[in-house]
């Protein structure tokens, strides 16, 4: 293993790296990581230098906070490789920023700058090889922060460890989903953490999730939770509903996650001269409009998957089916979204930032 050494980082490399090992055409999502990851600990009130090293399991005591009182958070962004192997990352400044609003929230403490974007370009310059030319093949990246502080007293921990760790990733594509809209559980609520990325909101859905699951839907469409009347987000994307030619979304709010792709469809959209509205959208208002026949597209959006397009829905036990069209919006976003992050489009927004 070699080490480098600067006043800002310390790198320890792999003696061999396991690329080889690895079916590039064959991942599926989120389960291979690469050579190495980055750590930065928070100790003593301050961070601490940032390493980087090989990907491997580690030791935290039984009592950590983050095991009792689940002071988690993280983020998800992806990098790209264009035609001449330089390397692109897609607003990385909104997940930094974001990170940092949930760390907050979460009463944890904000990682600095240098350490989440200089330790995030090191780490992928060192396993570059591991980001694959080409439409469809990115690289997802996945800082977290969890509490480390030891001792099962119910208060924050004083004691964190920030972690950057890489996983290369193939398009996917959902397949038919078809989500139920949610009439009793709730994703977040007003003065929750909903607009925070941490752990909790996802454990919260697994298990309705898995009730949506048996009875034949892929993903619960999240309502507001004191009224359950307004369309809020789709499993955990952003949700568009397409009536006419008018898309809609509802605003960000405590309840709803600022996503990074959901703002730049919605800039995206008016670019192209498609009509977007941000406004609450009504679980009434949707029933019409597919009762009606104006209700062509419903679909979620993030970094994941993407745009993932939804083939129909049921609410209070009625299953509506929207029609099949050509040429979706859902799809040419899409299409445009993916060109512009590989690089393989101008970008009008200069939203693309490369990695040196
Ligand atoms: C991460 C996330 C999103 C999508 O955000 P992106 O920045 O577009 O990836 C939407 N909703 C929830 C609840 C999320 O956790």
């Amino acid at each position: 293993m070699s080490t480098t050494q600067t006043d800002k980082i310390e790198i320890n490399k792999v003696a061999t790296s396991k690329i080889n090992e690895v079916d590039f055409e064959n991942l599926s999502f989120g389960s291979v990581f690469t050579d190495h990851l980055l750590e930065c600990d928070f100790k003593n009130g301050e961070w601490q230098k940032p390493v980087i090293k090989p990907y491997a399991p580690f030791l935290l005591d039984p009592s950590a906070r983050v095991f009792h009182y689940g002071q988690a958070i993280f983020e998800g962004m992806k990098a790209y490789k264009d035609e001449d192997d330089s390397i692109w990352l897609f607003r990385p400044d909104e997940n930094f920023r974001r990170f940092n609003s949930s760390a907050v929230r979460m009463a944890m403490p904000e990682v600095p700058e240098e350490v989440f974007m200089e330790g995030l370009n090191h780490l992928l310059k060192l396993d570059h090889e591991w980001i694959k030319k080409g439409l469809g093949n990115t690289l997802y990246i996945r800082p977290f922060l969890i509490a480390t502080g030891q001792g099962v007293v119910a208060n924050p921990s004083d004691d964190y460890k920030f972690m950057i760790i890489l996983s290369p990733a193939k398009a996917y594509y959902s397949g038919e989903v078809k989500v139920l809209i949610a009439e009793h559980y709730s994703r977040a609520a007003n003065g929750g953490i909903g607009a925070a990325k941490t752990a909790g909101n996802y454990a919260g859905q697994f298990y309705p999730t898995n009730l949506a699951n048996k009875e034949g839907f892929q993903q619960i469409i999240w309502t507001d939770d004191a009224t359950h009347t307004k369309l809020e987000e789709a499993g955990t994307m952003n949700v568009f509903f397409r009536i006419n030619d008018t898309l809609f979304t509802a605003p960000v709010s405590e309840r709803i996650l600022d996503g990074v792709t959901r703002k730049s469809l919605i800039d995206m959209a008016k670019k192209e001269g498609i009509n977007v509205e941000v406004r609450p959208v009504l679980v009434s208002e949707i029933i019409e409009a597919v009762k009606n026949g104006t209700l062509k597209e419903i679909f979620g959006a993030g970094t994941a998957a993407v745009v993932s397009p939804i083939s129909g829905f049921s609410y209070r036990n009625e299953y509506f089916e929207l029609p099949k069209i050509e040429n979706s919006i859902a799809s040419q976003l899409k299409d445009k979204l993916t060109n512009l992050q590989h690089k393989l489009t101008e970008d009008p927004f200069g939203w693309t930032v490369k990695v040196s």
